[in-house]
């Protein structure tokens, strides 16, 4: 297991459409999720993409925090660790949530997306297992900031607002 170096869009891996995962049992692909799990958890960050780590696979890696007051905040998706290959969103609410978000990919701002509140993630675990996840709220925005990365789609894109982390304290944060 390995920290590795998160690519900024300098770096045209970011860019582009990743690749579906096709072999399971290609060792390869078990290092790629412990290190970025690692990685991520190393940052720190609540998910990391694939092609953030200059891979162009389709892998996701998501984990919201599990302090008190996450838990509070999230209950039981606190602290879940969840490692997503060929995600896909297979269902999504109408209702949107506008919200703010970064990218470690993209240090030191911040902007306001919206999402849709609630989403249904399908795809496999680490061993090629299908699975389904129900997600809402912050889980729910962070699946689709994520599965985003697969497409080349940076939250940047979508903001209705991006701005320097310094100046946060002028900004409304939800
Ligand atoms: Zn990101």
């Amino acid at each position: 297991m390995a920290i590795r170096e998160i690519i900024t869009p300098s770096n045209e891996i970011l860019r582009k459409k990743a690749h579906k995962v096709t072999n399971f049992k290609d060792p390869k692909l078990q290092t790629l999720i412990d290190d970025m799990v690692d990685t991520m958890l190393d940052a720190p960050g609540v998910g990391l993409a694939a092609p953030q780590v200059a891979v162009s696979q389709r892998v996701i890696v998501v984990r919201l925090p599990d302090d008190e007051e996450s838990k509070q905040e999230y209950g039981e998706e606190a602290g879940v660790l969840y490692v997503l290959v060929n995600p896909e969103i297979a269902r999504a609410s109408k209702e949107m949530l506008e919200g703010v978000e970064a990218c470690l990919s993209i240090p030191g701002y911040f902007g306001t997306v919206d999402r849709h509140e609630s989403v249904t993630v399908k795809g496999y675990d680490r061993s090629g297992k299908e699975v389904r996840v129900k997600a809402v709220g912050w889980l729910a925005r962070v699946f689709q900031h994520e599965i985003d990365h697969l497409d080349g789609i940076l939250y940047i894109d979508r903001a209705s607002k991006v701005w320097r982390a310094e100046e946060m304290e002028d900004e409304p944060v939800e």
